[in-house]
């Protein structure tokens, strides 16, 4: 949720505030939820998309999430990631444990697999880089030097 602000209405309902964040229009949305914590209207939203997101965002949170992970042998120590798909808010502190925990041996494509279904989401967490292997990169640079000096 992004800059929420709770305000209370007549009927006792909580009036959420918050910006959505679908489209880079931001529109300024009114949620409003009853006791029980569901959803019950939205105000403010240009389209049924930042309905969605208001519904989603009171009732079950979601955010991609991007970070890092270990690589073994390439030509960089860390190669940046990111769930496919968004994941739970409430599973982003156990997923970064996860996350931290693991490693992977070069090369790492972009868009390759780094661990499958994390903590049971049906979420993968993919590469978005390229790291090559570092004996490859060394191999590339003795060719350039070698073809430099003939
Ligand atoms: S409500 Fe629709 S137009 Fe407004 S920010 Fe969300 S997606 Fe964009």
């Amino acid at each position: 949720m992004t800059n929420s602000n709770v305000e209370q209405n007549r009927s006792g309902n909580k009036i959420v505030e918050m910006t959505c964040i679908v489209c880079p229009i931001g529109c300024h949305l009114k949620v409003e939820v009853d006791e029980n914590g569901r959803f019950v209207s939205v105000t403010g939203n240009r389209c049924p998309r930042g309905a969605e997101y208001a519904k989603q965002e009171v009732t079950d949170p979601r955010r991609v999430l991007p970070t890092s992970v270990k690589v073994i042998g390439g030509e960089l120590p860390l190669v940046s990631v990111r769930t496919e798909k968004p994941i739970p808010k409430k599973l982003i502190f156990e997923a970064m444990k996860v996350i931290k925990s693991i490693q992977v041996e070069a090369p790492v494509k972009r868009g390759q697999i780094i661990l499958e279904n994390l903590l049971n989401t049906g979420v993968n967490l993919i590469a978005t880089r390229t790291v090559k292997r570092i004996e490859e990169v060394e191999k590339n640079a003795k060719s350039w030097r070698d073809g430099a000096a003939i």
